[in-house]
């Protein structure tokens, strides 16, 4: 797996780790790389999964020290309003964030070559709608697609008490 030598030093060691094991645990993935892209004035979004085999990491957060990504996440969840859903979830702690957000990437490199993937996404996210509640993050109502990275990234970081989670696993096993 070919990392941009531009990923600061800080996020390298998780993304080294992270990105082998998520490979082991679905070899079938094609992911070949993680890039980094200079963002367009205003774009201040982590990251985009396009190809299925590029994961690309928006320079601003991942070119610098990792205080300022802690200290956005920090700021994000204390913005959340009481009762809303979080966006992505606050499963897992502070330090495993940057996890999250490689398990969230991985899935949308994996999910179009998944059979059964697309359906089982609109349905969890049709159900989600339908329910809020059962959402494992505020994230996950976007889209389908969204639903699945969030849903993935939730299984990835040990549950967030969604029966999706647990429903997403099943269908993993299922398509092996
Ligand atoms: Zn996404």
């Amino acid at each position: 797996l070919y990392l941009d030598p531009r990923l600061h030093a800080d996020f390298r060691p998780a993304a080294e780790a992270t990105l082998a094991a998520l490979l082991e645990a679905y070899p079938r993935v094609a992911l070949e790389a993680l890039r980094l892209y200079d963002p367009e004035p205003g774009d201040f979004s982590l990251g985009c999964c396009d190809s299925g085999r590029t994961i690309a990491l928006n320079a601003h957060w991942f070119d610098v020290p990792r205080a300022l990504f802690d200290d956005a996440v920090v700021r994000g969840r204390s913005l959340t309003p009481a009762g809303a859903p979080p966006w992505h979830g606050h499963v897992g702690d502070l330090d495993r964030e940057f996890d999250r957000l490689l398990a969230h990437e991985f899935w949308h490199a994996m999910a179009d070559g998944l059979p059964g993937a697309a359906e089982f996404c609109r349905r969890g996210h049709a159900a989600a709608v339908a329910e809020p509640s059962l959402a494992v993050s505020g994230y996950a109502i976007l889209d389908a697609a969204e639903w699945g990275a969030e849903t993935f990234a939730a299984i990835w970081l040990g549950g967030a008490g969604s029966p999706q989670v647990a429903e997403m696993v099943e269908f993993l096993a299922a398509s092996r």
